[in-house]
């Protein structure tokens, strides 16, 4: 308890999944959070986790709506010290399968999406005198994953902003660290056959799928100061799939 006492987060993709998982963790640490999501499912999920929650509906990949919820969490709650850009999309495709569509939304949520928040909240965290960004890459940002070709490019952008940006924001006292999940348990993935399932486990040397409060836990350290030396680290959660 209280590992993020007196911080403030803003968390992605928070009606779903890991940013669900992530949401309720931080709040357990003492954390108020900014829940954003492009599903307003997200507004009664706040609203049952209390006073230190709020919800404000987000599409990413807008420029104009990362200052609108950086402006409303610094009103809310003083200051920002955490982002997790933990929003994304995957839609399976083949390199010869993926549409421009495709890969267009994929850039759009996954990158263009990152991009933007890292850069709205590093303005805001020089207000407050430092803080920690985490982003939601993959294990397939890792290596070459097949059938997911937009993905895939997408989660290594991740990786390559992260660093970037660790080393620009570093003298600010801004750290920035990406995160590479194997196949984790979520809606994402629901629609997958159960052979799929047998494959990624037959493929993890840990033997099963990872579940979003193991991803949360991950996400907890990097976002608190625990962490105070690590930026620009990439570290994979997946049953050492990538290992
Ligand atoms: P999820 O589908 O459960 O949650 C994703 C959330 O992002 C949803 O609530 C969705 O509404 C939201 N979202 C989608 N587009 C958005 C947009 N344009 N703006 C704002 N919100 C948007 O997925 P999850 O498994 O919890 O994924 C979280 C992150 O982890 C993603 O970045 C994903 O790529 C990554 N990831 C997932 C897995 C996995 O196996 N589940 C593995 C590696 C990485």
């Amino acid at each position: 308890m209280g590992r993020l006492t007196g911080k403030v987060a803003i968390v992605t993709g928070a009606a779903s999944g890991m940013g669900l998982a992530q949401a309720k963790l931080f709040i357990g640490e003492g954390a108020k959070v900014a829940l954003t999501d492009l599903s307003s499912t997200g507004q009664s999920i706040a609203e049952s986790l209390g006073d230190a929650a709020i919800f404000i509906r987000h599409d990413v990949s807008s420029e104009d709506q990362w200052a609108a919820v950086v402006k409303q969490t610094e009103e809310r709650f003083g200051h920002v010290d955490v982002l997790v850009n933990n929003a994304g999309v995957f839609r399976a495709a083949t390199l010869e399968d993926t549409t421009r569509e495709n890969f267009d939304l994929h850039v759009a949520v996954n990158q263009t999406g990152i991009y933007l928040g890292m850069r709205a909240a590093a303005a805001a965290m020089k207000r407050a005198g430092k803080g920690s960004i985490v982003n939601l890459s993959s294990a397939a940002g890792m290596r070459g994953t097949p059938g997911c070709f937009a993905y895939v490019a997408s989660k290594w952008a991740v990786r390559g902003m992260t660093k970037a940006a660790a080393v620009e924001l570093a003298p600010y006292g801004i750290r920035v660290n990406s995160v590479h999940p194997g196949v984790i348990e979520t809606a994402m993935v629901k629609d997958q056959p159960p052979e799929w399932f047998s494959a990624v486990c037959s493929m993890t040397p840990l033997g099963r799928l990872g579940q979003a409060e193991e991803v949360a836990q991950l996400a907890l350290y990097l976002s608190s100061d625990e962490s105070s030396y690590t930026s620009g680290a990439e570290i994979a959660i997946d049953g050492a799939a990538t290992a």
